[in-house]
């Protein structure tokens, strides 16, 4: 078993393993090695046998705050994990470094996290923001609390939506449309409505109500689950789902490199004065 810092690997009950975000005083922030140790959990547990549903969760009030934005060392972080993807070219200069290196831990990380054969499911609560739907869309089934929000604010960053783009195949493409150019939260309420969320229920509840739900799912047969979800995750396939989601990755890389172009900064140089600002 790995040694983790930033996350808990709970072999829950029988059948269940809860990989739990553990950076509440950062709002679960995501840095390098949050998301490769979450990378590992999830490994971990899609390659035991004993385990049928993995169920994601997060300490705190928040459950994601999106990527680290003030990460220190975020590429000599990388060298110290085990890359997944064959892309290399991690500390190459100019686009080319940043291109692989989020193809790496954003759109490969997600792309392998959805493709998890056996069933996961996440449970969300307070805010999810940004990079932080990239740790919802790829799971199989959400449940949230009433308080639970999602946006992806990135238009304000000057960039077109997180790197792993599943909006439109989640929220429908006219409230994705909305949700990224007002860069407005959408409610759990929504969400549910749009059929993003399978659930929505009162705070104290969210766990009890997601394990219960896992519970019955573990019941069932670990290779015909697998066989299940292989079948519905084809059917967004074909609509083109995959091919979306490289689409707007390159889109999202145009912007990168237009303001690294224009202003030595990777996003919008008015949204970074306004960012260190607001949070210094
Ligand atoms: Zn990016």
């Amino acid at each position: 078993m790995p040694k983790f810092e930033q996350i808990i690997y709970d072999a829950a009950e029988p059948g269940i393993v809860r990989v739990v975000l553990n950076r509440a005083e950062a709002r679960n922030a995501q840095d390098t090695r949050m998301l490769y140790e979450l990378n590992d959990a999830l490994d971990l547990a899609a390659q035991d046998d004993d385990v049928k549903v993995i169920v994601i969760a997060a300490n705190g009030p928040h459950f994601s705050a999106g990527h680290d934005l003030r990460e220190k060392d975020p590429v000599g972080t990388q060298q110290s994990f085990k890359t997944v993807t064959t892309w290399g070219g991690f500390e190459r200069e100019g686009a080319e470094g940043q291109f692989a290196r989020e193809q790496e831990i954003y759109l490969g990380f997600c792309e392998r996290w959805r493709n998890i054969p056996k069933p996961t499911m996440v449970e969300v609560q307070g805010k999810v923001i940004a990079g932080g739907v990239m740790l919802v869309w790829p799971f199989d089934i959400v449940v949230a609390s009433e308080d639970a929000t999602f946006q992806d604010n990135t238009v304000a960053m000057g960039i077109c939506g997180a790197e792993f783009f599943n909006h439109p195949y989640e929220l429908g493409v006219r409230k994705a449309k909305e949700m990224l150019f007002t860069s407005d939260e959408v409610t759990a309420q929504d969400a549910y409505r749009l059929g993003a969320v399978n659930h929505v229920v009162p705070r104290e509840q969210l766990t009890e109500f997601t394990m219960e739900l896992a519970r019955k799912i573990t019941q069932k047969n670990l290779f015909s689950l697998k066989l299940t979800k292989m079948a519905v995750n084809s059917a967004e396939d074909n609509a083109g789902r995959a091919s979306t989601n490289q689409t707007a990755f390159a889109l999202h890389h145009l912007l990168h490199t237009h303001f690294k172009l224009t202003s030595g900064m990777g996003v919008d140089p008015e949204f970074m004065r306004n960012f260190g600002k607001k949070t210094s």
